[in-house]
């Protein structure tokens, strides 16, 4: 085959720009007129030249699928826009579009801007972050289908006795019975379950006029929130931030926001009235939140105002609801977005607002394939849509708080709880002194001291609720060898094992293998101690000390299913359980006006992990669970259990002092030239031979250090070096930090790198992260 066929081998050109296109070979003649630029759904590098045949002049346009061939068969595209001729136009033949897919773009020009954005910065092929956007019927070379909305399927009965012709039809009988005693009327579904083959009764029955099947539309992704009204009156605070939002979407155009307001303030009403204000102006929004399962309050408040305007997008929706959702944005027929991380991807039409609740929250980065982060993606769709964009949080991350000390983000602070609420008052109790009365339990020490006991009882009998906060699932964490101090870690990952009770059993939480306790030391043959702490040690300890509580875990552990995990929250709120004990997920921004009583298990946990955040994700967790306390008429209390009452974060969020904790992480992080006053890329290898892994790391290391640029660019490698967790899965793990003053400085070093994956044998992964979040 002439390798001009195949556009993988075709020329590589430099055009005009600094973007290196590819030409996709030979068949049709050129002219400078009919060219496209064109992203093809392949791991491939680049965008492609192809030629528009006359059959399609004037029927693309630009976010449009097509289809186009590519190396030797036919692959889904992305019409992007006209392409520039290429310098040898007449001598190179390119490969025409075969077919459009669709008549309207799946695309919207902002999105198209936002995705080629995320393949430069993430350096990761245009067609896969296209296709990674994209609901799953989009993703394939096929001719778009139009999704139908959910229905839901009644069958209802049309008599209320069953008539005497169907004493000789017992099946049919047994259906309409089955409805009739359920009250006339009952899904589908149902009655299928309860009765095998009642799907083809009933349509036996319907045919005789004895019962009717009614179809009901359910909105897209509803699930039953919590409904509120809307308040009649802002408090001051939140009517000077809404009349600021308000301003600035009235006069468009991109206007970066923090609001920076503490908890239990208000932030989602005023997110409310800025999305009220742009559907005014008959514009659409896109409201980013950490986990949708954990945030059922506010998805039930934007629901209750806006209704059918509302598309709540989370990774449980079936392929055909997240179609139909697309769709529903595309057309502008549903103009809010409600959603997770990929949201940020949403195609809202006439995009006017972008709200991103909890900005700090670490799920807004991506942690495989296209490493994006949300939040930043966020403020760059606001920029190429020239919309507002509104960053919220309690404890703001340290990246977008020097944004607003460098003026690129105007600060909105509510520095108030609504009706004037107390924060409230926290306490410390430090474990040196406060020992936990004797072990009831013989094998393991007590980790709930006596104070934080009395106050528990205290809010019980008051018929007031308790979150317990720790940051670790499980029983005991680890077991350690009393005798020679080896822990019992997992064989394939360099992690301790954790010990869970109620399976007896020990579980790596890298790898999800499970292994029966030991008995002994390996090393050493000594006694095995169960040492440390975890959620479900605690819930039994709670459930032995104070036996009249009624007790429930929230972690990964217990809430398998995002129902199960509503549930839960929605037993909690109905004040079913009166101690709720949880890892992060009860941190979350939840309303629950029952609390008066959080208690933090130990602070130290975050504490000690081989981060340079460390410190800052400590602060964020303590602050956000402390502020589930005290929400409703009754004053709140947090007591704070630690070893280390002299920690910075610790001894901050004590005083709700966010901004002294934030000035002085700010210091250490640019003494120690860490983000946010430096860029960070990490590449991290893994591998099954340690051997190889460490080779390619190291050739890695030289690439990099021929390929740095001139000394004052100020691009520093640290590595390679074995991660801190050197090994997951019997895979061992290198990585190579780069860092630079500025993205621009790493920008072309990273392009060559990637260029350079290509020659790596496939047995080492080797992934660029651009701004890491995870440093393990
Ligand atoms: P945040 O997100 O800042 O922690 P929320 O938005 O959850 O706070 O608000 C806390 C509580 O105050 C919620 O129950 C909310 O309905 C209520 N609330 C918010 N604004 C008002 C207001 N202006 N008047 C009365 N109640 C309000
Ligand atoms: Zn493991």
């Amino acid at each position: 085959m002439c390798p001009r066929m195949c556009p993988r081998r075709t020329l590589r050109l430099e055009t005009t720009g600094v973007r290196r296109r590819r030409y996709s070979g030979s068949l049709v003649a050129v002219s400078p007129s009919n060219l496209a630029s064109v992203a093809v759904g392949r791991p491939v590098r680049g965008e492609f030249t192809y030629v528009v045949p006359e059959g399609l002049t004037g029927r693309l346009s630009p976010g449009q699928r097509i289809l186009v061939p590519f190396g030797r068969s036919m692959s889904l595209g992305f019409f992007l826009g006209p392409a520039t001729p290429p310098p040898e136009a007449e001598s190179v033949k390119l490969k025409p579009i075969m077919k459009v897919l669709e008549d309207s773009p799946s695309l919207p020009p902002d999105l198209i801007a936002l995705l080629r954005f995320a393949a430069e910065h993430y350096r990761y092929p245009l067609g896969e972050v296209i296709k990674s956007a994209l609901p799953p019927g989009l993703t394939k070379a096929e001719v778009e289908k139009e999704a139908k909305p959910d229905v839901q399927e009644f069958a209802v009965a049309l008599v209320t006795e069953a008539p005497a012709i169907l004493r000789r039809a017992p099946a049919q009988s047994a259906a309409l019975a089955y409805l009739l005693a359920v009250g006339g009327r009952a899904p589908l579904e149902e009655v299928a379950h309860a009765i095998p083959g009642a799907r083809e009764t009933l349509r036996k029955l319907v045919e005789r006029g004895l019962v009717r099947i009614d179809e009901e539309v359910i909105a897209p992704g509803v699930k039953e929130g919590l409904a509120q009204g809307r308040p009649e009156q802002l408090t001051p605070e939140q009517d000077a931030a809404v009349k600021e939002l308000h301003t600035a979407i009235d006069t468009g155009g991109f206007q970066p926001f923090l609001l920076h307001g503490v908890t239990g303030s208000g932030k989602t009403e005023v997110y409310l009235r800025a999305v009220e204000r742009a559907l005014a102006h008959g514009k659409g929004s896109l409201v980013l939140v950490p986990e949708i399962a954990l945030t059922p309050q506010l998805v039930g408040r934007f629901r209750s105002r806006f209704g059918a305007e509302v598309a709540v997008l989370h990774s449980g929706l079936k392929d055909r609801e997240r179609l139909f959702h697309w769709q529903a944005l595309r057309k502008g027929t549903v103009r809010i977005a409600v959603g997770v991380r990929s949201a940020v991807f949403a195609p809202v039409e006439n995009l006017g607002l972008v709200v991103v609740d909890e900005e700090h929250d670490p799920s807004f980065k991506q942690e495989d394939k296209l490493r994006y982060q949300a939040r930043d993606l966020a403020v760059v769709r606001a920029k190429q849509a020239g919309a507002v964009v509104v960053l919220g949080s309690a404890t703001p991350s340290l990246e977008t708080l020097e944004n607003t000390r460098r003026g690129r983000y105007r600060k909105l602070e509510l520095k108030n709880r609504v009706d004037d609420r107390p924060m409230p008052t926290i306490s410390l109790v430090d474990l040196r002194q406060e020992r936990p009365r004797e072990p009831l339990v013989h094998e393991e020490a007590p980790i709930l001291s006596p104070p934080l006991l009395d106050a528990m009882a205290e809010t019980i009998a008051k018929g007031q609720q308790v979150i317990l906060f720790l940051n670790r699932r499980g029983h005991s964490t680890f077991l350690i060898c009393e005798v020679c101090g080896t822990s019992v870690k997992c064989s394939e990952c360099d992690v301790c094992l954790t010990y869970h009770r109620s399976q007896n059993r020990v579980v790596c939480h890298y790898c999800g293998v499970a292994h029966p306790v030991p008995e002994h030391c390996r090393e050493c043959t000594g006694p095995l101690l169960k040492m440390g702490i975890g959620t479900e040690r605690v819930e039994a300890e709670v459930a032995e000390r104070i036996p009249q509580a009624r007790v429930a875990r929230l972690d990964r552990d217990s809430a398998t299913s995002a129902e199960r995990l509503t549930e839960m929250l929605a037993s909690f709120a109905r004040r079913e359980i009166d101690v709720l004990v949880g890892t992060q997920m009860v941190a979350k921004g939840h309303d629950f006006p029952g609390v008066t009583l959080v208690c933090v298990v130990m602070a130290d946990t975050s504490l000690a992990i081989p981060d340079f955040r460390a410190a800052e994700r400590t602060f964020h967790l303590l602050t956000q669970v402390a502020g589930r306390a005290g929400r409703g008429k009754d004053p709140g209390r947090v007591l704070v259990q630690t070893y280390n009452p002299e920690a910075d974060p610790v001894k901050r969020m004590l005083v709700h002092d966010f901004d002294g904790f934030a000035q002085r992480e700010l210091e250490r992080r640019k003494v120690l030239a860490w983000p946010p006053y430096t860029r960070m890329a990490a590449v991290r290898l893994e591998g099954e031979s340690a051997e190889q892994t460490a080779s390619v790391a190291r050739q890695l290391g030289d690439f990099i250090t021929r390929q740095m640029p001139p000394a004052s660019w100020g691009v520093r490698l640290l590595g390679p070096a074995l991660a801190p967790i050197s090994r997951i899965r019997g895979r061992t793990r290198w990585q190579l930090l780069l860092k630079a003053p500025t993205h621009a400085a790493l920008a072309p070093l990273l392009a060559r790198l990637e260029a350079k994956l290509v020659d790596i044998p496939s047995a080492v992964r080797v992934t660029i992260d651009v701004d890491p979040a995870a440093m393990l």
